[in-house]
């Protein structure tokens, strides 16, 4: 059974999804903003969250009308 959450990265703090059950997932994943392995409880494929704001800056490419 599959469930997910949102978190940030302990190392970089760079926010990601915590997919927990999800295929490619395993107890040693590793961030993919810094490649650092994220100690989880369960079986988990970590993903960058681009859906969320975080600490980064916003891009410089904004939409022109
Ligand atoms: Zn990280």
């Amino acid at each position: 059974m599959a469930s997910a959450w949102f978190g940030p990265c302990p190392h970089c703090n760079r926010a990601l999804s915590y997919l927990e059950g999800a295929a490619g997932a395993n107890m040693t994943p590793k961030c993919p903003s810094c490649q650092m392995v994220v100690t989880v409880q369960r079986a988990t494929f970590l993903m960058a969250d681009h859906s969320r704001p975080s600490t980064q800056p916003k891009p410089t490419t904004a939409k022109r009308p």
